[in-house]
């Protein structure tokens, strides 16, 4: 039941006198079944060859072009095969360059074939492409060349991404090799390209760099540190890398310290370390220039107080660790330097200063921290431990350097020196304390006639913790409560009858009982605690006066006088904070007195008068504290806004026996008088002063002889009850 494809020829003829057919027949089936396939094979490799995107091409030698696809076609700018075939009658129109197509004919006739060469194109429309062709020629069998055949492609858009490449790799190639930043690349040990800023930081040319071992960079001391690294970083190490400053070694053995940026890169295949490197070595020399100015004096080239003090935290902090203070400091101080500046001048002074620290550090080199405190004031720090006898000797050492003479301009001048010594305490936790005791032992030395030395010793190191202590329980005293004040009645002459109080502030110590002014004020002050106190005192003083204004009757005006410490005179906000105290309080602010001493002054008179002047305009009363003692000229008294004057009470306490003093008092009466300023006379303890005092026109005075100061209480009731009758029996009192 098969059917097959038969080829059938028959014919007419006559058989036997009858007409018949004869005929061949031939089965054909598997013929066409070949043929078939043959054409759907072209079928097939004609579209391919239609179809490709790659263009196709055959030619004739004779250059005619026999076949193309529309892909060829395209790449030449016709709209397809058939409009290229006709529109090209010889190969040659396809080249913008004649010498093209030579070349490419030579390469087929010597080797048959073409692989990848490369020409410019002329479109239709006249502009050029480049294109790659392939070809190779077909031989028929006679050994002829029958055709040319080939492919080609248009590779504009390559070569467009190809030269955006090379012009982006040549921007960045400038970048690199115009840097001024090292940059350079190392395969294993040696460099593969280092660019211009690199071979110059380190004296080179590029091309001696270029395959050099790294080694040759880093210096000897430094070499087993970065081979470690080189190590680390071969082994793929991660935290290898990265940033790191490093010195190394330039042609000519100079060192620069450098900041490498560098890191592992991949390179056709390879790891390479690709880096940057920055010479810091002026930037680093500027930081330790910086370094050296905040930690060294200018003048002197000494270390200064700042390093001084960083090194003595160390010696305690590392006495502490050891259990062994045998650490000590001596503290000094120049006797003479204020007596050369003044004679001499502020460059003679300098210039002493300067001989001294080089003398200084000259003897003592290398074992011992010699600085300039500050001023005239150097420290000294023995390196390693230090005994008793060591310091001793080392005092006795400096007190003789600086007991010969230094030549200043000309000058023979002798300065002199006060130590103070302190030796290493396991009570020390601060630099602070120490220097505090050594300047303490310091002063004792300078009171005990100087150019000596005095060992801070057991009794002054008990007085210090006791000092201390004081500082500790003061801290708390004023939440605590234990303040009081005490009021000391101020006695008018004329009358004998109480015309104001003094505020005297009192510490009732849980331990220690009823302590005095004089006992806790210098402490306050320096740990900066006056201020506050001062502030409490005024409130409670205000309070107290206006009830006891309203209280008592003839007390109506009583007055109140307050002590005002400089540095609370001093204060910023102190204008402020009394007008708030006032308009608290709400008493009549010329019923308050501030008792203010000369000190005030210190800090500048036009500031002093300023303040004075606000303090005037709040409506307060000013008193001169402890008039007398002090150094201020009268001037500043006749023009600054005082009320009244205070007689210092060592004039008074001997005037009727010294002459002098006698003298002095009467002159500031006199003196108070013409100004037209009030006058109280302080510490009066006996008739005598008393009868005197009225004698030159002192309208008021205070002391024991009227009361000592006393509690709130008390004073409340000498002012219902007055003063103890004996006190008021004054010379001249209306009774
Ligand atoms: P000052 O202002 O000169 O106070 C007078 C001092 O003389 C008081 O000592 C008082 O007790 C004492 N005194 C009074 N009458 C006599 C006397 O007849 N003979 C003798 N020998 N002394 C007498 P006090 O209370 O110990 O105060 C000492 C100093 O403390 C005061 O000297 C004053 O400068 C300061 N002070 C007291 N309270 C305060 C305060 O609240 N603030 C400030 N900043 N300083 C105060
Ligand atoms: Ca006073
Ligand atoms: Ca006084």
């Amino acid at each position: 039941g098969v059917r097959r494809l038969m080829r059938m020829r028959a014919a007419a003829v006559e058989f036997n006198g009858e007409l018949a057919s004869t005929g061949t027949i031939q089965d054909i089936t598997d013929d066409r079944r070949q043929q078939q396939a043959i054409a759907d094979a072209e079928h097939k490799y004609r579209a391919l060859f239609q179809n490709s995107v790659t263009g196709m091409f055959q030619s004739h030698p004779d250059g005619r072009l026999l076949q193309a696809n529309d892909a060829l076609a395209r790449i030449l700018g016709y709209a397809d095969a058939a409009a290229l075939k006709s529109g090209i009658s010889h190969m040659r129109q396809m080249y913008a360059r004649s010498e093209d197509r030579e070349r490419m004919i030579a390469t087929l006739v010597r080797d048959g074939r073409v692989d990848g060469a490369v020409f410019m194109a002329r479109q239709h429309e006249g502009s050029e492409v480049a294109v790659e062709i392939s070809a190779h020629t077909v031989f028929g069998s006679d050994g002829k060349v029958l055709y040319i055949e080939g492919s080609a492609q248009d590779i504009t858009a390559r070569r467009v991404a190809e030269k955006a490449l090379q012009q982006s790799e040549a921007r960045y190639r400038t970048l690199v090799e115009h840097s001024q930043v090292g940059v350079y690349l190392m395969l294993d040990d040696h460099y593969t390209y280092v660019n211009q800023a690199f071979a110059e930081m380190f004296g080179y040319e590029e091309s001696e760099l270029i395959g050099a071992d790294f080694r040759v960079l880093v210096p000897t001391e430094s070499i087993d540190q970065q081979e470690d690294r080189y190590q680390q970083r071969r082994a793929g190490e991660p935290n290898i890398g990265g940033d790191y400053s490093v010195v190394l070694a330039r042609k000519d053995a100079s060192r620069i310290e450098v900041v490498v940026s560098a890191g592992n890169v991949e390179m056709d295949g390879r790891q390479c370390t690709s880096g940057t490197i920055r010479d810091v070595t002026e930037q680093r020399r500027g930081q330790r220039q910086l370094e050296y100015n905040a930690s060294h004096d200018l003048l002197t080239g000494l270390p200064n107080r700042l390093f001084f003090e960083q090194e003595l935290a160390h010696t305690i902090a590392a006495a502490h660790a050891s259990g062994s203070s045998d650490y000590a400091v001596l503290f000094l101080d120049l006797d003479g330097f204020k007596l050369v500046n003044d004679s001499l001048g502020h460059a003679s002074g300098d210039l002493l200063l300067i001989q001294i620290a080089g003398s200084l550090r000259a003897d003592l080199g290398q074992r011992v921290l010699v600085a300039r405190y500050g001023g005239d004031e150097f420290t000294l720090l023995p390196q390693g431990a230090c005994s008793r006898a060591r310091a001793e000797q080392l005092a006795q050492r400096v007190l003789t350097l600086l007991g010969g003479s230094f030549e200043i301009n000309g000058h023979r001048v002798f300065s002199g020196a006060s130590l103070g010594v302190v030796l290493g305490h396991a009570d020390y936790q601060t630099p602070d304390q120490v220097l505090r005791d050594a300047d303490t032992a310091m002063y004792r030395a300078k009171a005990s006639g100087k150019s000596a030395y005095v060992i801070f010793d057991e009794a002054m190191h008990a007085a210090a913790r006791a000092r201390l202590k004081i500082e500790t329980d003061l801290r708390f005293a004023l939440e605590r409560g234990e303040f009081q004040i005490f009021y000391q009645p101020i006695v008018d002459l004329h009358t004998g009858g109480i015309d104001g109080c003094e505020a005297l502030l009192r510490w009732q110590h849980p331990e220690r009982g009823l302590l005095l002014p004089a006992d806790f004020l210098d402490v306050a002050s320096e740990a900066g605690l006056i201020v506050a106190l001062d502030w409490w005192v005024l409130e409670q003083t205000c309070r107290n006066l206006l009830r006891w204004q309203r209280r008592y009757p003839g007390h109506a005006k009583l007055r109140a006088s307050v002590n005002m410490d400089e540095r609370q005179f001093a204060d910023r906000n102190v204008i402020e904070t009394l007008r708030g105290v006032l308009k608290r309080t709400g008493i009549d602010p010329s019923t308050l007195a501030l008792e203010i001493t000369e000190t005030i002054f210190r800090g500048g008179r036009t500031e002093a008068e300023a303040t004075l002047n606000a303090l005037k305009d709040l409506g307060v009363s000013l008193v001169v504290d402890d008039f007398g003692t002090g150094y201020s000229s009268l001037d500043s008294f006749a023009t600054s806004p005082f009320d009244v004057l205070k007689v210092d009470r060592s004039f008074v306490r001997d005037m009727v026996t010294n002459p002098r003093h006698g003298a002095i008092v009467h002159t500031i009466a006199g003196f108070a008088e013409l100004l037209g300023l009030g006058l109280i006379a302080e510490g009066v303890e006996n008739r005598a002063q008393a009868d005197l005092l009225f004698d030159v026109g002192c309208e008021r005075g205070q002391g024991y002889l009227y009361s000592p100061p006393v509690s709130q209480e008390a004073f409340e009731r000498m002012l219902e009850q007055g003063l103890p009758l004996s006190a008021t029996q004054l010379k001249g009192a209306v009774a």
